[in-house]
């Protein structure tokens, strides 16, 4: 992974932390130079009856600057959609492409497009993953490949990339798992940042650690995490 350019794009500040920062913390300690892109304010995420929209955004930003750091992120992204509010329209997919046109990664890395609910496991995916994956997706193909789609990317010195893979963080899919045993602490560390969004941390700790040991189990290891990995040719 020396010396290469890997795009991590999520909804709100701790997505791709749960999904995929012991992976990312792998990368970044073997060279790969690591980016978050992170879509939405985080604004909503609150319970707190004298919280406002601005001070939660300023928190969850601090607190994913701070994951970063563990995790060895060169640079976080923020394109301050408001949370909540995620269309994956053209404007979102445009900026996105330019992110990638701007880096070049030869990985990007998102949550699952094609992941709406979850019978199994009594659970439906928050509006903005999905927006923030399917706009991240179609950003990589075709439009941050194909030179006429955004002119005014031409314009300002920004040539078109060829992003080589995509990683969807599994939910319930899974054709690739990774060995994340020796930065499991990183992600449980970069996890813990994200104070304002859980009361009961240790409870979301056990729940993070269950799912990676049973990753791990399926991949002879101790932790892993699971993705659908599509090579774009
Ligand atoms: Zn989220």
């Amino acid at each position: 992974m020396k010396k290469k350019v890997v795009l991590a794009v999520g909804a709100h500040p701790d997505d791709i932390d749960f999904g995929a920062s012991g992976t990312i913390a792998k990368w970044a300690e073997e060279g790969a130079n690591c980016y978050y892109l992170i879509c939405t304010d985080g604004s909503r995420g609150s319970t707190d009856p004298k919280m406002t929209h601005k001070k939660l955004s300023r928190i969850r930003k601090k607190e994913q600057a701070e994951a970063g750091k563990v995790l060895g992120l060169k640079k976080i992204f923020f394109l301050n959609h408001t949370d909540t509010q995620l269309d994956s329209d053209f404007t979102l997919k445009k900026d996105i492409a330019k992110i990638i046109k701007m880096i070049k990664p030869s990985i990007v890395v998102t949550m699952d497009p094609t992941f709406y609910y979850s019978e199994k496991f009594n659970f439906i995916n928050h509006t903005d993953h999905r927006s923030a994956s399917v706009a991240t997706m179609d950003a990589c193909y075709p439009l941050a490949r194909d030179r006429l789609t955004f002119p005014e990317h031409e314009e300002e010195g920004l040539s078109p990339h060829h992003v080589e893979e995509i990683w969807f963080i599994g939910f319930d899919k899974t054709n690739l798992l990774v060995d994340i045993t020796d930065t499991f602490a990183k992600k449980i560390e970069a996890i813990a940042m994200h104070k304002s969004q859980f009361d009961d941390m240790k409870h979301v700790i056990k729940r993070v650690e269950e799912r990676a040991r049973y990753f791990g189990i399926v991949k002879s290891c101790k932790y892993a995490e699971n993705f659908v990995r599509v090579e774009l040719f």
